[in-house]
């Protein structure tokens, strides 16, 4: 392949990587993996990744103080965490919610994985583009059926369409990812309602929020809270990654909110300890006024700052910024550039790892995924794509 605006080495790297990119299946390859199998390659800023990095902060802070220094780590290594039901009781004051609608998991992942391989048996429907593991987790025998977002549309749900969908294949199980992966595409809460209440023949309508702390509906950016959806809508399943916008992909911590037979159901797969020490100390900060305050400062300021990342590249003549209320933004090359020759340029000249789309089903055209970073990360990845236009 001729990598545009790359020297000859450097394009001998971009095939490396675009080798070992092929390799890693459908989801990116981590940072680890890239220390190991190609040394050479200087990553900076990870983009690609789509975490609040002033959340990270924020925990290990409090990780440091309460756990290392102390030496309370010992007992997160050398005893138990407490069992599911303990950390959703913990959870459900929180949340306003009965703890037996609460379902904690090894990350979202494996809430997903449960819940698809547990209740859906005939047809599931889902929005593309998606989040991959919703249709590579499909149990044997059930049907996919895909409703294919519109370009036209900027990707975004057509409630409506969405609805007649339903009426016509009549699934046994929707998939709604609200803000949507990867393009940060949001539905609010009207909209929401509205097609909850054209699904009640609908088994499960799973709804991924995993990006939902960085959307918001009023100028002061409130957090959205639809836990409570569950007592109205008892096919509902909210699924609730802590990965991103806590930025603690490693910890591994997620949970559900379902109706309470469904949490039984799961737990009699198993699930007894299926958190860590790590994960329950997170849990425990998570319910707590002092770290909900200072967690509120970390998220309104990473809002701000990603609001204005993404007005810088708006900017951008040469591409199309498709409109999220995610952490990260979906942008579409116009002038004949390729996902791959943008990506690796950022990559290799400038150490900036952006997610390439291109294996992304429901898409036409080149696509990157970009996500927010730190305010000066932010800045040079701006930059960056306007140097690549230019030069
Ligand atoms: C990242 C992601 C997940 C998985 O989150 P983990 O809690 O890290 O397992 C689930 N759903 C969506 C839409 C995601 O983007």
């Amino acid at each position: 392949m001729n990598w545009k605006k790359l020297s000859s080495s450097e394009t001998l790297l971009a095939e490396k990587f675009k080798k070992l990119k092929l390799e890693s299946g459908s989801h990116s390859p981590s940072i680890f993996t890239f220390l190991q199998e190609l040394p050479e390659l200087k990553i900076h800023i990870d983009a690609c990744f789509l975490s609040n990095p002033y959340a990270t902060e924020l925990f290990l802070n409090y990780l440091n103080d309460e756990v290392l220094s102390t030496g309370k780590i010992r007992d997160l290594l050398e005893f138990y965490p407490s069992q599911n039901r303990v950390l959703a009781a913990l959870l459900s004051d929180f949340l306003k919610v009965d703890s037996g609608n609460i379902f904690i998991g090894n990350g979202a992942i494996e809430i997903i994985q449960a819940v698809l391989h547990r209740f859906a048996s005939k047809k599931l429907l889902i929005n593309i583009p998606t989040f991959s593991s919703y249709y590579e987790f499909v149990p044997d025998g059930c049907e996919v059926v895909f409703n294919k977002l519109k370009k036209e549309n900027n990707y975004e749900i057509n409630c409506s369409e969405l609805i007649d969908k339903i009426y016509t294949e009549k699934p046994d199980t929707i998939v709604i990812i609200n803000p949507n992966n990867p393009n940060g595409a949001y539905l609010n809460f009207g909209e929401l309602e509205m097609l909850l209440d054209s699904c009640s023949k609908v088994e499960n309508v799973i709804l991924d929020e995993s990006f939902i702390h960085f959307a918001y509906e009023d100028k002061n950016f409130n957090l959205i809270n639809t836990a409570g959806l569950v007592h109205k809508y008892p096919n509902i399943i909210i699924v609730k990654s802590m990965s991103k916008d806590f930025g603690i992909a490693g910890v591994r911590a997620g949970y559900a909110v379902m109706d309470k037979e469904k949490v039984d159901l799961l737990l009699m797969n198993g699930f007894l300890w299926n958190s860590n020490g790590f994960a329950e100390y997170f849990f425990r900060l998570y319910t707590r006024a002092d770290f909900a305050y200072k967690y509120e400062n970390v998220r309104l300021k990473y809002i701000m700052e990603t609001i204005d990342f993404m007005k810088n590249l708006r900017e951008i003549a040469e591409i199309k910024l498709y409109s999220s209320k995610a952490n990260f933004a979906m942008i579409e090359m116009l002038d004949g550039t390729t996902a791959d020759e943008l990506m690796s340029y950022l990559l290799i000249k400038h150490g900036i790892y952006v997610r390439n789309c291109s294996d992304k089903i429901g898409l036409d055209g080149e696509f990157l995924r970009v996500a927010s970073r730190n305010k000066e990360q932010n800045q040079l990845i701006v930059s960056a794509i306007r140097e690549f236009y230019q030069t």
